[in-house]
């Protein structure tokens, strides 16, 4: 087998990574800034499992650590996100095309959400990679009644979950009424979904030119019952989804 690059699983919640852990037979543990990277082979590959911490500075530092620390040279991220565009639905899948930071305001100095020093609002995932995920996704999506029981869909009402791809906004809120969700629908009306860490991997992996693709599952829909939908979606579906998308790709390679 020819040597892939090393590679970066990050995910969100601790469910999620249980998951890739498990298959990790020979991982051994290095500390690093308060966090756990897990060194190891899954499906024959290198690679580096991490949970990103909450929000974008906790993010930024795992990700900065996870290339100049561990030497990762693709990060594949997965984790939950509130849904926002119209259509986009509990159950279903977000792979990330692009990121905006959606609490950024440094106007009217800059244009509202503009990145100061970068001239640019939005940052992209890598193209092949995000192609590669989104493969993935979409073939678990496919074989979904696999992983998740009849019950359990319809606990959630997951018939028929769907797979989107487009923009992800983030910041450091848990946005979780129906009036900041319609403001920021109003805002940024091509935004899919929100969450708290995407756009600071988005940012660090271009300061790096490190590729990045990110996969979120729609925990709940960013409105006035987002807290009480979150934490029953994450331990019963979130962490079979992600466990299923990343086994997927990982075969491709
Ligand atoms: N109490 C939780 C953390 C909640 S923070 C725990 O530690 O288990 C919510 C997490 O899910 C963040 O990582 C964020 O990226 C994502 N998320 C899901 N729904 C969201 C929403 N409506 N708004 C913002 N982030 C959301």
């Amino acid at each position: 087998m020819t040597a892939s690059p090393r590679t970066a699983i990050v995910a969100a919640l601790h469910d999620e990574l249980a998951s890739v852990l498990a298959l990790m037979p020979d991982e051994h543990k290095q500390t690093v800034a308060g966090r756990d990277f897990w060194i190891g082979h899954w499906h024959g590959h290198e690679v580096v499992a991490v949970l990103s911490g909450i929000g974008k500075v906790a993010a930024a530092t795992t990700a900065t650590l996870l290339i100049e620390r561990l030497g990762v040279q693709r990060i594949v991220f997965t984790g939950v996100a509130g849904g926002l565009g119209e259509g986009v639905r509990v159950g279903d899948l977000v792979v990330a095309e692009a990121f905006l930071q959606h609490d950024m305001d440094a106007s009217p100095i800059f244009p509202r959400h503009e990145m100061p020093g970068y001239g640019r609002s939005r940052f992209d995932t890598d193209r092949s990679l995000t192609e590669q995920l989104a493969h993935a996704a979409s073939t678990a999506l496919d074989g979904a009644e696999h992983f998740l029981d009849r019950e359990t869909r319809a606990a959630f009402g997951l018939q028929t979950p769907r797979l989107h791809r487009g923009l992800i906004v983030s910041g450091d809120r848990f946005v979780s009424n129906a009036s900041e969700c319609a403001a920021l629908q109003r805002e940024l009306p091509d935004a899919l979904a929100v969450e708290m860490e995407g756009a600071a991997f988005a940012q660090v992996c271009h300061d790096f030119g490190v590729p990045l693709a990110v996969v979120r599952t729609i925990s709940d829909r960013a409105d006035d019952v987002a807290h009480v939908d979150f934490p029953r979606f994450l331990r019963a579906v979130a962490s079979r989804y992600s466990g299923a998308i990343l086994d997927r790709l990982f075969r491709t390679w």
